[in-house]
């Protein structure tokens, strides 16, 4: 566990997101790198959870829903979709985390990426203990998004991040054998064949997607980590793939900066990232939190 890689990891999902913000909804192209002007409900979202996570020294449903809550009405400008206000509206108004009120809105729940999109900093906190890993990424998203793909969805992007933090060999593998979903496991599964092949954008897209829902972006975002080998490369071939950019970036931006680090982050895009201090600054105190836990244990 480094510090480098926890600051890398939170700053590169709000590059990644910043990136693609810009070109969400566009089909896939050759980007001209450079960062948009503002980072969007993804990473918005992401420093809920961190804060939340530095505050409780862990995970607190009330404490997370009331972030996202107040983040929200600070700054409601951030892109969110149509789901979360309406939810963040009722929890204001009383009603509990853990109803999943997203059914009230989407029969079913929601199944969309916007729990994995912000789920980064559950994967660093609790990279050492791969069950409550799972258990805290699926209570995170079902503040708003209660449907099993978006919750596993959301625990396989932060055991993907947790996998980076560690620099573990048997990427594919590892994340095989955690998922407990078959459309996930098949989505591995065509990562690991895609990984063989020629590269090939619109096979990339058409087979692991690049949409709004959790198992037509999560996979997308894993691959696109695990088919470059530099922070760069992995966020500029996310958002070059079109469709849910921001969200995509965001999410393998996470990925990378926790394996590569901060260090590899260009420095013209951290010059332009907006909130940059307050951002490393977070990642820093989940770091310190985190290892003051761990010292807990040890002694
Ligand atoms: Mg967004």
């Amino acid at each position: 566990m480094k510090m480098e890689r926890f600051t890398g990891c939170l700053t590169g999902l709000a590059i990644g997101d910043s990136l693609g913000a810009p070109l969400e909804g566009f089909l896939s192209f050759t980007v001209t790198a450079d960062l948009g002007s503002h980072y969007t409900d993804d990473t918005a979202m992401m420093i809920g959870i961190a804060e939340s996570l530095i505050e409780c020294k862990g995970f607190n449903g009330d404490n997370m829903a009331q972030k996202f809550v107040s983040n929200y009405y600070k700054e409601p400008w951030r892109g969110y979709g149509s789901g979360p206000p309406r939810i963040f509206k009722m929890i204001k108004q009383g009603r509990r985390w853990d109803e999943c009120l997203d059914k009230e809105i989407f029969p079913g729940g929601s199944y969309g990426n916007g729990a994995a999109m912000r789920i980064a900093p559950i994967g660093l906190f609790y990279f050492d203990d791969i069950k409550k890993l799972r258990e805290i990424s699926h209570k995170t998203s079902q503040i708003t998004h209660s449907h099993p793909l978006s919750m596993e969805g959301a625990a396989l992007e932060a055991y993907a991040v947790s996998l980076a933090l560690i620099r573990e060999k048997n990427f594919i593998q590892k994340l095989y054998d955690f998922t407990i979903l078959d459309i996930y496991k098949k989505k591995i599964k065509a990562i690991e064949h895609l990984l063989t092949e020629k590269e090939n954008r619109d096979r990339v897209v058409r087979e692991l997607g690049n949409g709004v829902t959790a198992h037509e972006s999560v996979p997308t975002a894993i691959f696109s980590f695990l088919s470059t080998d530099s922070f760069k490369d992995s966020v500029i071939y996310a958002v070059s793939l079109g469709g849910d950019t921001d969200t995509i970036g965001a999410m393998t931006g996470a990925i990378s900066g926790a394996f590569y680090g901060y260090d590899s982050i260009p420095k013209k895009w951290l010059e332009k990232l907006e909130n940059r201090d307050y951002i490393f600054n977070l990642a820093t105190l989940l770091f310190k939190t985190k290892k003051k836990l761990l010292d807990l244990k040890i002694h």
